[in-house]
This record gives C-alpha cells, sequence and structure tokens, in this order.
C-alpha cells in the first residue's frame, strides 16, 4: 500500500534529480488522485525555484531541498515564525515613521515664531524625547515595554483633558493632541507583541512538544 510520505519523498527526490524507491508512473498516478499530495508537489515547485534563485548568489553551501521543503511543509511554527518576522519589521517601520512625525511635531511648536515661549520649549523638549525613544524602539523593538509606559500615560493624560474640553467647550480642540499619540501607542503596542509574542509561542510549543 503506498502512503503519502513515500509519494513526497519520491517528489522531493525528483526535484533534486535523485533517484527514488518509486515508480514514476506510481508517484504520478497517486499525485493525480490525491490533493494532500498535489499541494506538497505544487508548494515544492514553488520553494525549489525559490532556492534556485538563492542559489545563484552562492553565498553559502545550498541546504539539501527535501530537509528545507519537509521543514516548511511540516512545521507550523517555521511559518509563524515568518509571520513575526514580517509583522515585527512593519511595527519597526511605524515607529520609525512615528519617531519622525513627533520630531517634525516638536519642531513646529518651536517654529512657528514669536517670543521665546518657555513652556513651549518645554512641550517641544518632551516631543523630541518622544521622538527619540521611539527612533530608539525602532532600532531595539525589546525597549517597547518602557517607552509605551510613558507614551501610554501622555496619551490617557491628553485624551483625558481633549475630552474635557470639548465637554466644558473650553479651549478648541486639537485632534493631533489625541491623534498622533493615539497612533504611536498602537504602533507600539504592535511592536510589542510582534516582538514578544514569538516567545510566548515558543513556550507553547515547548509545552505541546511531542516527545519520540
Ligand atoms: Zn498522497
Amino acid at each position: 500500500m503506498i502512503n503519502h510520505e513515500d509519494v513526497q519523498a519520491a517528489l522531493s527526490a525528483r526535484l533534486d534529480g535523485e533517484l527514488s524507491a518509486l515508480d514514476d508512473e506510481v508517484v504520478d498516478a497517486h499525485l493525480a488522485a490525491c490533493a494532500e499530495c498535489s499541494r506538497f508537489w505544487e508548494r515544492s515547485l514553488v520553494l525549489s525555484k525559490q532556492l534556485s534563485k538563492v542559489d545563484g548568489q552562492r553565498d553559502m553551501v545550498p541546504p539539501d531541498l527535501s530537509d528545507v521543503i519537509m521543514a516548511e511543509v511540516r512545521d507550523p511554527f517555521l511559518k509563524m515564525e515568518q509571520r513575526r518576522a514580517l509583522t515585527l519589521a512593519i511595527g519597526r517601520v511605524a515607529l520609525g515613521v512615528m519617531a519622525v512625525a513627533w520630531a517634525l511635531w516638536a519642531v513646529k511648536l518651536v517654529a512657528t515664531g514669536g517670543e521665546p515661549d518657555p513652556v513651549l520649549a518645554s512641550f517641544a523638549a518632551v516631543r523630541f524625547g518622544v521622538a527619540l525613544a521611539l527612533g530608539l524602539c525602532a532600532w531595539r523593538p525589546q525597549q517597547v515595554a518602557g517607552v509605551l509606559l510613558i507614551v501610554g500615560t501622555m496619551f490617557t493624560f491628553t485624551a483625558g483633558f481633549a475630552v474635557r474640553d470639548a465637554v466644558l467647550q473650553t479651549g478648541e480642540f486639537q485632534p493631533a493632541l489625541v491623534f498622533i499619540p493615539l497612533l504611536t501607542s498602537v504602533a507600539l503596542v504592535w511592536t510589542w507583541v510582534a516582538d514578544r509574542g514569538g516567545e510566548l509561542r515558543r513556550a507553547w510549543a515547548h509545552l505541546n512538544a511531542d516527545p519520540k
């Protein structure tokens, strides 16, 4: 009785240009009838193309193709790790963008001209400080938790005052005061989850490891 593992091993061997234990006709007949192995074959072809591109660069010894394919298909945590890396990259770019936004926001405060105002100058200094902290987080996501505490507190205060002003109708509502810290908090939480979520998943995977 032919099983999926044997067919998939034969398909990997075919891609590697090696001989396999099964006849080609047997493998092809199974492939035509089996959705699972068809998926495996399509995935393998895509990977094989990607690998041959990498192979063209020749920096290192190319890994054995069938090992890579098996790891890719069999290991859901590899896919999770790839997704995590992408999520983290998005968070870091967002933090970089927010760092620039805070720096510009600080400049805007002091560049409006007029008499030098020590209160405005200290507000600007705080914004520059946040810009630097966000830049640090974009560079070193491990630092996110501490910065999140500061920005989260600022956001809570500014949002609270904005709501009070809106309710009491004292002073004009400035959306930037709410939305810039809000977006920053979102970017920080996003990055924090991407950075630390992996540890939780690894711990979970460890606990659920299948002892062989
Ligand atoms: Zn099959």
